[in-house]
């Protein structure tokens, strides 16, 4: 079964309307695709749907195209929604929500600082909010991963490990350093305890920032070993993108043991053997 649940539209910062994306994902002969647009933030942010207005617009538009295409692919409403301390998550009319962190308001609220920018943005988040400490800008990462793990209603963590994008050649930390496999560890639990899936994203590889998903592999080794079910998707920005490195992600995940995906199909979040 094809599937791909982590998908961006016009809506918000992808290049391509919901149904040109439902067509290609037919053309692919996929039997589900969610559409997962950014949900509109208090601090107008460029990348996100802009106001309740258009997110209105977005469900509406969803619900004709879930009709129009009933009989050649099974669609699914979701959307990717950012923690910022704000728990409050409905999940009227939506099939999934999946929850992010892509990035940290200053104290006074004025302001957003990117984990997920580019090395710019990200040096500007290490500099300003944690004086140069790489150590202090995962930990709050983190944090605030597990605080929406523990605290909103939601279904998946998207890009577990996303701030890795500006970390490609080891400049600012290794993964194998003590202190950064306590943290993964810790917010796998909160994950694990909470029953939340986690996706296996290979926008990072799609969009040429990285050469591994997200998480890394050695997280999903652990993932496995902690009994956390995981979800492919592409984050893809456009319908070139969809179904993105899916076959090398399956090779990954059976090397490591796993023998099935989690898939959202009939209406349910359901094992799939691979
Ligand atoms: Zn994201
Ligand atoms: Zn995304």
């Amino acid at each position: 079964m094809l599937s791909d649940y982590h998908v961006h539209t016009d809506y918000c910062d992808g290049k391509d309307a919901p149904e040109e994306l439902i067509l290609q994902a037919i053309k692919l002969g996929m039997q589900a695709i969610g559409i997962s647009s950014h949900a509109p933030t208090p601090y107008g942010c460029f990348w996100t749907m802009k106001n309740n207005i258009q997110y209105e617009e977005y469900i509406k538009e969803m619900k004709i195209l879930k009709e129009r295409y009933k009989d050649q692919i099974q669609i699914y409403t979701g959307i990717e929604k950012d923690y910022y301390g704000e728990a409050y998550w409905s999940r009227k009319n939506l099939d999934y929500i999946i929850g992010s962190v892509h990035f940290m308001p200053s104290e006074d609220n004025s302001r957003v600082y990117y984990v997920d920018g580019n090395k710019d943005e990200f040096k500007n988040t290490l500099n300003d909010l944690f004086n140069g400490d790489i150590k202090k800008l995962v930990e709050h990462y983190f944090s605030l991963i597990i605080e929406m793990v523990n605290t909103c209603d939601f279904d998946m963590v998207g890009h577990l490990d996303v701030f890795k994008k500006n970390n490609e050649s080891g400049e600012f930390f290794t993964e194998n350093e003590l202190w950064y496999k306590d943290i993964v560890n810790d917010v796998l639990d909160a994950i694990k305890e909470k029953n939340k899936l986690l996706e296996i994203n290979s926008g990072g590889i799609s969009r040429g920032y990285i050469k591994d998903f997200y998480p890394s592999p050695w997280i999903l080794k652990q993932c496995k070993t902690k009994g956390i079910n995981v979800v492919l998707n592409s984050d893809a920005h456009s319908f070139k993108n969809l179904l993105f490195h899916r076959e090398k992600a399956i090779e990954l995940l059976k090397e490591i043991g796993y023998t099935y995906i989690t898939v959202l199909y009939a209406g349910k979040w359901k094992q799939l053997g691979i």
